[in-house]
């Protein structure tokens, strides 16, 4: 019978670990998904998903794996393997699921951070195939991103590169737990957003999302604010604004500094923001040098959920075809 290679994708988050087999076109030929049972310890888990591995590949048995890619949340070292400290699995501290689970498999096995690699999969497989150079905004609970060049994530000197969430958008803004102030993420991250908006209402601005809420200012989200701004509400509408003219002032040093082929805006809430996407190209405009004003194109992303999963998948081709 005539094979199919396909590297085994992971993605592996608090709740849940995810698996496909992906072909090299970026083809998923099966998915499934277990929960992480994070508490239970990494050694199990990893022959939990070995298992689930073994079980999809029975079900297209024409798949041949040839390496694994794994993405992971946390702070990984995509040298040695090693996981440290990370916050959704600190049960994990000081292991190496991806070399573990390659030698349950008999496979050799590479892994990167989610978030990095989720940026590596829009540039191979989603809104970024065939470009050469891309930078990926992700505007979610906070401000995270990417920088692919020539085929290949930057990771800097030390591996902090693409710290976007800590551009400086406004040196008198507040304080941020990175030691700087006015951070992109202080005043455009879903966190932001409902920050900014809650000392508005505490001030006693008058607005629908008070009633949203029902009195409850802790319950104020960008989900909320996305919600009644729809409804017409001007402070909701005010500060989802806002957040969109600071992400266009970050994009737009991003272009002047980096000069990329294009520029992807992902994460969950600028999925939702009919009113944010125009109204961060504009602010990216106008905030532009001269000469870039009309280069770069600012897009959305295009895999979604799947760009971990998928980023996976990409960097074991990488590394299998060298
Ligand atoms: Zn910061």
């Amino acid at each position: 019978m005539a094979t199919r290679q396909v590297a085994l994708a992971i993605d592996i988050g608090g709740t849940k670990m995810r698996g496909a087999l992906i072909t090299e076109s970026g083809d998923v030929l099966a998915r499934d998904d277990i929960p992480t049972q994070a508490a239970k310890g990494e050694p199990a888990a990893m022959k939990r998903l070995a298992a689930l591995l073994r079980r999809m590949n029975a079900e297209v048995p024409d798949a041949e794996p040839v390496g694994i890619g794994m993405a992971i949340a946390g702070t990984v070292d995509p040298e040695t393997g090693l996981f440290y400290n990370p916050p959704n699995l600190p049960a994990w501290h000081d292991t190496t699921p991806s070399l573990d689970l390659g030698e349950l498999l008999g496979l050799p096995a590479w892994v990167h951070n989610d978030a990095s690699l989720a940026v590596l999969g829009e540039y191979v497989y989603g809104i970024g195939a065939g470009t050469k150079s891309l930078v990926m905004v992700t505007l979610g609970t906070g401000v995270g991103g990417g920088l692919v060049f020539d085929g290949h994530l930057y990771g800097g000197h030390r591996g902090y590169a693409g710290e976007i969430g800590h551009l400086v958008v406004d040196s008198a803004g507040p304080q941020c737990a990175c030691g700087g102030r006015g951070c992109l993420e202080m005043m455009a991250s879903g966190t932001a957003m409902a920050r900014i908006a809650r000392e508005r209402l505490a001030a006693g601005e008058p607005s629908l999302v008070t009633k949203l809420v029902r009195g409850d200012l802790d319950k104020v989200s960008s989900e909320v604010l996305v919600k009644a701004e729809g409804q017409g509400d001007p402070l909701a509408g005010d500060v989802l604004r806002g957040a969109a003219d600071y992400m266009g002032v970050g994009v737009a040093t991003l272009r002047s500094v980096l000069d990329p082929e294009i520029i992807v805006v992902g994460g969950g809430v600028s999925r939702n923001l009919h009113i944010f996407f125009p109204r961060l190209v504009a602010s990216a405009k106008a905030h532009a040098m001269n000469v870039d004003k009309e280069l770069c194109p600012v897009v959305p992303t295009v895999l979604g959920d799947d760009a971990g999963l998928l980023g996976a998948a990409a960097l074991a081709w990488q590394k299998l075809r060298g």
